[in-house]
């Protein structure tokens, strides 16, 4: 008993801990909706110029209703949202799913048949829960899917949501760049005990591929001014030289 407690008490803390900096990533238009108390998977809910609503990633336990009233503050309704863009397809991260199912459901080319469930994720952690509980959905047909194979702009008006792929984490992870937020989804993780670095190991498809990527990334990123970047478990931090380099270390 106490061995187990010795292990679940740092696991906790690794996974959850408070959110950080989440009101400087919203607005009268945008909201970030943290699901499943500790571990706050973020749902990150906007209006775009021209009247749009989407929402990048859909939570995870009560995500239904906490989507409902996180799109209250931007004067939304789940049934509005036209498009959803996935950061990767771990069920901590879709579980809202069925409050939108008519919206369009973006991402990786790569993570489509993770999300499909036609093939299972690679992580231990994924596999357990997959064999324990089944798949979270949906399944083939039950959404409209909207693949992309290389970083993709979609234009809302006046509005750009920028996709980056950051495969690693999972196949087709990818991270989202809105307003000057990056939300890097699970490539880039903060645990309790290390601060910000890559996406934590026992959650991570391939260490390797998820390290080189964040670098890319970085690169890739210079054109742009990112004023904040989030990760999908709520916390936000300054991209400053000292934060990259924590994250690539
Ligand atoms: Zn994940």
């Amino acid at each position: 008993m106490r061995i187990a407690r010795l292990f679940a008490v740092p696991l906790l803390l690794a996974l959850a801990g408070c959110t950080l900096n989440l009101p400087r990533v919203e607005g009268p238009d945008r909201n970030a909706i943290p699901t499943a108390w500790p571990w706050e998977s973020l749902i990150y809910a906007a209006r775009t110029a021209d009247g749009h609503v989407f929402v990048v990633d859909l939570g995870w336990h009560g995500a239904a209703d906490a989507l409902e009233h996180g799109l209250a503050r931007i004067g939304a309704r789940p049934e509005e949202v036209t498009d959803v863009f996935l950061t990767h397809s771990h069920r901590d991260h879709v579980q809202g799913w069925t409050a939108v199912r008519q919206a369009r459901f973006h991402m990786a080319q790569a993570e489509v048949p993770l999300f499909l469930g036609q093939v299972r994720h690679a992580d231990l952690p994924s596999r357990v829960s997959a064999a324990a509980v089944g798949d979270p959905g949906p399944w083939s047909g039950e959404v409209a899917v909207r693949p992309f194979s290389r970083d993709t702009v979609f234009a809302f008006g006046a509005d750009t949501v920028r996709a980056f792929l950051v495969p690693g984490h999972t196949a087709g992870s990818t991270a989202y760049l809105y307003r000057g937020v990056l939300l890097a989804g699970d490539a880039i993780s903060r645990p309790y005990h290390t601060g910000y670095g890559p996406g934590m190991g026992i959650f991570t498809a391939d260490r390797a591929a998820g390290r080189a990527s964040l670098a890319s990334l970085f690169e890739r990123l210079r054109p742009y001014d990112v004023q904040w970047v989030c990760t999908a478990h709520g916390k936000c931090a300054r991209p400053d030289e000292r934060f990259i380099r924590k994250v690539l270390r």
